[in-house]
């Protein structure tokens, strides 16, 4: 598939015609921070309102906040060339595309995806290259963006082919979004390419459960059925899916269409986005609401990426308490009980 022009909105005013809305405050965002949406993903913002609108509106709220830094992950820290991230011993993020179909307005790369400011130029992958090469301690490689599904296949199929050249990485993840905003990118000869470099894991991000049309839902299958595992990475989100009722059928939906919910995120300190952020209490009562009473299969990991490139942590509500020999536990049901925190027989 040629992904054309014609599928996405890049003009703010477009937007505001369609909407009915106002253009100033749209225009006055789209200088700072870019505005795309594709005409499917925007149908359907259409058809469900604020907690899909919400996600790729340009607010005047973004300009506003100034205070969070532009980049808390400390990426262009931890990048040792300009389209690498190394954070952890074993594994590292390479970027590969500067575009994505739509650009969220809760971006934790806000700063520079979409824009002149991410560098894309072909000796920076070569340099990535390199640098995996000269670090065999890096087994599993995470392809990001921009979102890597809006490069040619060709492109694609040359990218993946270089890393699985690197005999020291083992896994190769991709991370898109595009299952989500422009699911017809996801073709019989887009899967026939990306099945050619097992074993790759694909992660994609859905944050809504109006988000799991027929058409994604097709997407997904293709993927699924080309043996590519499937996880999806959610931002908690404030206005679109901090409660309950939303998270429970989105983890449902998502586990129906064969993708396992991997991480539910905690809002990045990225500036520009702040409006977007819940208190972490509201995850945590999420999660106990959810733990127990739905398929452990559906559960994510609720996580915070810590500022400063710390690297993620799981937060989970506590159900134990420690002591002395015993541990107390209390139940998802709220049922208290103790386990011996010992072994048998005593040494
Ligand atoms: C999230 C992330 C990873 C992958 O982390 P997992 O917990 O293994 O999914 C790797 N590198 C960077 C820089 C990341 O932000
Ligand atoms: S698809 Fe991912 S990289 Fe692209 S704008 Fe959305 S969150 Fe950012």
């Amino acid at each position: 598939m040629v992904v054309s022009a014609s599928l996405f909105i890049n003009d703010p005013l477009e937007l505001a015609e369609i909407l009915g809305i106002s253009a100033t405050p749209l225009e006055t965002v789209h200088k700072i921070y870019p505005f795309r949406v594709s005409r499917y993903y925007l149908d359907l913002a259409r058809q469900h309102g604020a907690p899909l609108l919400k996600q790729i509106v340009p607010d005047l709220l973004e300009v506003q906040e100034n205070e969070t830094p532009i980049d808390p992950l400390a990426e262009e820290v931890l990048s040792p060339t300009p389209c690498l991230i190394h954070k952890y011993p074993d594994r590292a993020v390479l970027l590969v595309s500067r575009e994505c179909a739509t650009y969220c307005r809760f971006c934790t790369r806000k700063r520079k995806v979409g824009t002149e400011k991410m560098h894309m130029e072909e000796n920076h992958f070569l340099e990535a290259l390199s640098y995996l090469r000269a670090t065999p301690a890096i087994r599993d490689v995470l392809i990001s963006g921009g979102d890597p599904l809006l490069l040619s296949d060709e492109r694609l199929d040359y990218i993946l082919k270089s890393v699985r050249a690197i005999s020291s990485v083992k896994t190769i993840r991709l991370g898109t979004r595009i299952p989500c905003t422009l699911p017809m990118r996801v073709t019989e000869h887009l899967v026939a390419v990306l099945s050619k470099h097992h074993p790759l894991y694909v992660n994609l991000h859905f944050n809504h459960p109006a988000e799991i049309t027929p058409e994604a839902e097709a997407a997904c299958s293709l993927l699924a059925n080309a043996g590519i595992p499937l996880g999806c990475q959610t931002v908690l989100l404030k206005g679109v899916n901090d409660s309950v009722e939303v998270l429970r059928q989105l983890f449902y939906r998502l586990l129906a269409a064969r993708v396992k919910p991997y991480y539910l995120f905690q809002a990045d300190l990225t500036r520009g986005t702040a409006h977007f952020r819940t208190t972490i209490d509201t995850g945590m009562n999420i999660m106990r609401q959810l733990q127990g009473n739905m398929s452990g299969m559906a559960l994510p990991t609720y996580a915070l990426d810590t500022p400063g490139g710390g690297g993620k942590i799981p937060l989970y509500p506590s159900y134990l308490q420690e002591l002395g020999s015993q541990c107390l536990f209390h139940t998802y049901r709220g049922q208290t009980g103790k386990y011996p925190n010992t072994t048998w027989p005593v040494e």
